[in-house]
């Protein structure tokens, strides 16, 4: 053993990728449905972004936070703007390196708004928001807790999508914020019914709760839209952003509103790498070409496309999600039994990469850039798969 056994073994090493294009050690080929988990939304090794990375590869990399750099304030500007739908709000925004950090930042804001006593966080049953001790805890999955006890206190769950059980729950004497995904990815892809968000947004309004909501996965335009909460018209106090921010460069963001980024003091909280000059290019050139490109509406129309193939699939009962972030539920009569972690390993060895984040769900998470030709491709080929 070199590497710890956190993953379980996969039989193929990918050695090559160019856009949804991904090349094995045997120089097999494969259509990368996954994006290395919604991160490459531009596509491998996109031209666009390697320039960014090389040419700051060889100007500066790294300083320290003890020193400014020019690109993380201008990544933290657009960011803000993005986040204001194209309108700049003055937020704030803290780079970190990863989404369970930009998670940890949110958390440590939120403890920082509501005090000791008032630090409860309340987050949903299939939830996922990372693997540190916090976001371990915030994430409502109780067998992945077990092994880790005690956890951070101060975590509670309710059920996704329950505005009552929320309202429930939310003692504003307690509770100093709600952490929630738009739509569940790791949970599934399980989309928050219509209104959900709105209500949420309202019952914290009317507590003085704060509303994080975790863009991890969903943001950037994987959606259809720049971010999934815009669909629902509301606007978060704090929005967490990573996977897709440097196109596989690894990054993470917290945005919190000006009043709320202000609670932090230096010497509050801090991370060497966070926002170094090599990964706020990457992320710089990923914003660039996700906006040059309008990343929203090609993962609406792509997304339209690939959700109608697979809603023709006949082992396909349902297909959920939104744009270019869909789950594809297996019936289990029609799959021959098999489980959506076998078909996806069949789907593997067939040259389709995607991945099954519960029993009878496949994750479809392809980059933004896919053309229709791929698209079709995969359809037939998954469909070959279920037949
Ligand atoms: C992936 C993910 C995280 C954790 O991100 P890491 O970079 O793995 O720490 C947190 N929240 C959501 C919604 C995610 O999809």
């Amino acid at each position: 053993m070199s590497l710890m056994p956190t993953y379980a073994p996969a039989d193929v090493v990918f050695a090559e990728g160019h856009g949804t294009v991904l090349y094995d050690t045997e120089g097999r080929s494969y259509l990368d449905f996954l994006s290395g988990i919604a991160v490459t939304s531009l596509g491998h090794s996109n031209p666009a972004v390697a320039a960014a990375l090389s040419s700051q590869a060889a100007r500066l990399w790294h300083v320290s936070n003890l020193f400014e750099n020019e690109l993380a304030g201008r990544l933290a500007s657009e960011l803000d703007e993005l986040i204001g739908g194209g309108r700049p709000l003055g937020g704030g925004v803290f780079l970190a390196n990863s989404g369970a950090e930009a998670n940890e930042c949110a958390l440590k804001l939120a403890r920082k708004a509501g005090g000791r006593g008032r630090h409860h966080v309340l987050s949903a049953y299939g939830s996922f928001h990372g693997r540190t001790l916090a976001t371990l805890h915030a994430t409502g999955q109780p067998h992945k807790h077990e092994a880790f006890q005690p956890l951070p206190e101060g975590f509670a769950h309710v059920a996704f999508g329950d505005l009552e059980a929320l309202a429930a729950a939310a003692d504003a004497t307690k509770v100093a914020a709600v952490l929630l995904e738009p739509i569940q990815g790791e949970g599934g892809v399980i989309p928050a019914p219509p209104g959900y968000l709105e209500g949420v947004r309202a019952l914290c309004d009317e507590r003085g709760i704060l509303l994080i909501v975790d863009e991890i996965q969903t943001g950037l335009g994987r959606t259809g839209d720049w971010f999934a909460f815009q669909a629902a018209g509301v606007l978060p106090d704090i929005v967490t952003v990573a996977k897709s921010l440097g196109n596989g460069m690894p990054i993470g963001a917290c945005w919190a509103r000006a009043d709320v980024a202000s609670l932090f003091e230096p010497g509050d909280h801090g991370s060497t790498f966070g926002g170094q000059p090599l990964a706020c290019s990457a992320a710089l050139a990923t914003l660039g070409e996700l906006r040059r490109l309008d990343a929203p509406s090609l993962a609406r129309k792509a997304g339209s496309v690939l959700s109608e193939g697979l809603a023709g699939i006949d082992a396909i009962s349902e297909v959920r999600g939104r744009g270019l972030l869909l789950g594809a539920v297996l019936d289990s009569g029609r799959a021959g039994g098999r489980s959506a972690a076998e078909v996806a390993t069949a789907a593997l060895r067939a040259g389709l990469v995607l991945n099954a984040p519960s029993a009878d769900v496949l994750r479809l998470a392809p980059p933004l850039t896919v053309s229709v030709e791929e698209v079709d491709q995969a359809v037939s080929i998954l469909s070959e798969v279920l037949a």
